[in-house]
């Protein structure tokens, strides 16, 4: 398993050549991406890389993405200590997906304990007017194409989650199997 700072080096490598295909493209009018869009993929391929990255799965010990953190890395030990290491955190779709629903749990934390004290925050900070695909899509590319490099270098496949959900059915299968006490075709 490659470490942090070589998913760094991989993922940072990677973003070069993506910059310099998006310039190039544009440059050759094949594609037009807007100054927002550049920067919603950019900015949240930043945060994949170095702040949301999949081994905060380990943030219940010393990991190079809870440090990022610097002193609010404790936020992801609870993280840290539901998601065994390389399992559902790893996974293609679900695993980006349990840091965002992870963190919006944390702000949300913060943002009521905040309101309590100073009742004229509102909520959402963004009208749902603000929110529109131009930007939400490339900003979602950007997260994703940041994790899946990760998995990639870790050598997890995309069928990952699917292949540990059948394993453990084939598990409780055989338990059963083994406490059952008819040996019939009735688990086959
Ligand atoms: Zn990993």
């Amino acid at each position: 398993m490659p470490s942090g700072r070589v998913h760094n080096i991989i993922n940072t490598a990677t973003y070069g050549v993506i910059a310099a295909a998006a310039v190039w493209g544009s440059q050759q009018q094949l594609i037009v991406i807007t100054p927002v869009q550049g920067l919603a993929f950019s900015a949240a391929y930043a945060a994949g890389t170095f702040l949301l990255s999949p081994d905060l799965d380990l943030a219940e010990g010393r990991v190079d993405s809870k440090r990022r953190w610097g002193w609010l890395g404790f936020v992801w030990v609870p993280y840290g200590r539901m998601f065994s290491h390389r399992g559902l955190s790893h996974t293609w779709l679900l695993g980006p997906l349990t840091r965002l629903v992870y963190l919006g749990l944390m702000l949300t934390i913060v943002w009521a304990l905040l309101s309590a004290v100073w009742p004229a925050l509102k909520w959402p900070p963004l009208g749902p007017s603000e929110f529109n695909l131009t930007w939400l899509l490339p900003l979602a590319l950007g997260y994703y194409v940041s994790q899946w490099l990760h998995l990639i270098a870790d050598g997890v496949r995309p069928d990952h989650g699917m292949r540990r959900g059948q394993q453990k059915f084939r598990q409780l299968r055989g338990k059963a199997r083994r406490l059952s006490p008819q040996k019939s075709g009735r688990w086959k």
